[in-house]
């Protein structure tokens, strides 16, 4: 066999091996999906001043999970809520030591301004630890929250409320939540703060029942979609564990955006205003398993939980909504395909069954949005969001006692 067609084989089975197009059949039921017929911008903002800041991150989200779930549910002349935000960047995401990191060190630089390595959470390279922009934010007497599917101590939360050098001391990384003083905790990850939990891959390995402790402490604690809808956190402290592990988001469990309403309504009783981080955690997950109906179903709901982010932000004008990714997972692309693909009946490839070093895209809605315009770095989302809080010493280190 001549060499050329041993290398045009060879080239084939390297494609087919990782480069593979998927006709997955689009099976999921996503009807808890309700569209907009609305499909323009929301408006620009005038320049004013920002009381609040609502940082959403698609974990693994790149434009062709976007692009990809507003096709099939809306047709490709749709516009999903992200997409109608007014202002859009890009951002680069490489870690210290590498260009394809995990969520540790890129939510790391998302937190903190600073770069990191491996699985460090909150710290720099060499194990100093860097302020947060949620600590910098509570330090001024704002109130904070964080919001996961996954469990609540899993790496994107745990970058903005902990300071570990492994991701997976998630039981650790519980205790530090708690002592960070976050008002609002919801996610999963039961298993983290109880003794005797299974259903997750972590677990205590002390006797500590944290959900006491935080109860001690002035939180309230619930476990359902029904007890979070009647909590009224009267000490402005609310604990939400949905789920052992990863939550389903399914009875008795809230959505993303049941949990986000009720940490718009707890938090925005400070009249300093507060910052919060809401995450669609398990775009990334699906994206990783090549799932098409799971990265849909995921984005779908993270899409919604921006829809009530950007009505609260419609409703109370000092507030500034920041939509982005940590990374892009699956290496995702809209190949050539069948017909009608503009109305809905797409085929999608997948590159990878990990994350990929390709830029991912920023949304902005509110006062000073447009500056997240542009293709800049990754630490710059939490410097910018700090200078518009008028917080200048950030980023910084924090000095160890
Ligand atoms: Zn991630």
């Amino acid at each position: 066999m001549k060499s050329y067609k041993i290398c045009v084989l060879i080239i084939a089975l390297i494609i087919s091996l990782f480069g593979c197009e998927q006709t997955t059949p689009i099976s999921d039921d996503f009807s808890f999906y309700t569209p907009s017929e609305e499909k323009t911008s929301f408006p620009l903002v005038p320049e004013g001043p920002v009381k609040n800041v609502i940082l959403m991150i698609g974990d693994g989200m790149g434009l062709t999970h976007i692009t990809a779930a507003r096709t099939i549910v809306l047709g490709a002349h749709g516009r999903l809520t992200i997409e109608r935000l007014p202002v859009t960047g890009i951002i680069d995401h490489y870690a210290a030591d590498e260009f394809v990191s995990g969520s540790a060190a890129t939510a790391t630089s998302l937190a903190t301004g600073y770069k990191t390595s491996g699985d460090m959470i909150g710290l720099l390279p060499d194990g100093t630890p860097a302020l947060t922009i949620l600590e910098a934010a509570r330090d001024r007497g704002m109130s904070t929250g964080l919001v996961a599917t996954l469990t609540i101590t899993h790496a994107t939360p745990a970058a903005f409320g902990a300071h570990i050098h492994d991701r997976d001391l998630e039981a650790e990384i519980a205790v530090q939540l708690l002592e960070s003083k976050v008002n609002v905790l919801f996610g999963g990850g039961r298993a983290l703060f109880r003794p005797g939990v299974s259903g997750y891959k972590f677990t205590r390995t002390d006797d500590r029942d944290l959900t006491k402790e935080a109860q001690s402490a002035g939180y309230e604690y619930v476990e359902t979609r029904d007890a979070l809808m009647a909590a009224e956190a009267e000490n402005d402290y609310l604990l939400g564990l949905f789920n052992d592990g990863l939550m389903l988001i399914q009875d008795p469990e809230p959505t993303l955006a049941e949990m986000t309403d009720k940490a718009l309504e707890i938090l925005s009783r400070n009249e300093n205003g507060f910052f919060l981080m809401v995450e669609g955690s398990q775009i990334d997950w699906g994206a990783e398993d090549n799932d098409i109906n799971y990265t849909i179903r995921e984005l779908l709901h993270f899409d919604l939980a921006i829809r009530s982010a950007i009505h609260y932000a419609l409703n109370n004008k000092e507030t500034l909504v920041v939509v982005t990714s940590d990374h892009e997972a699956g290496g995702m692309f809209i190949p050539e395909g069948p017909p009608n693909q503009l109305d809905g009946n797409i085929s999608i490839g997948w590159g990878t069954d990990g994350h990929t070093g390709t830029p991912v895209p920023v949304f902005a809605y509110g006062p000073h949005a447009e500056r997240f315009m542009g293709w800049y770095d990754n630490t710059e989302i939490p410097k910018k969001i700090a200078n518009i809080l008028g917080i200048y010493d950030f980023p910084r280190k924090i000095l160890v006692k």
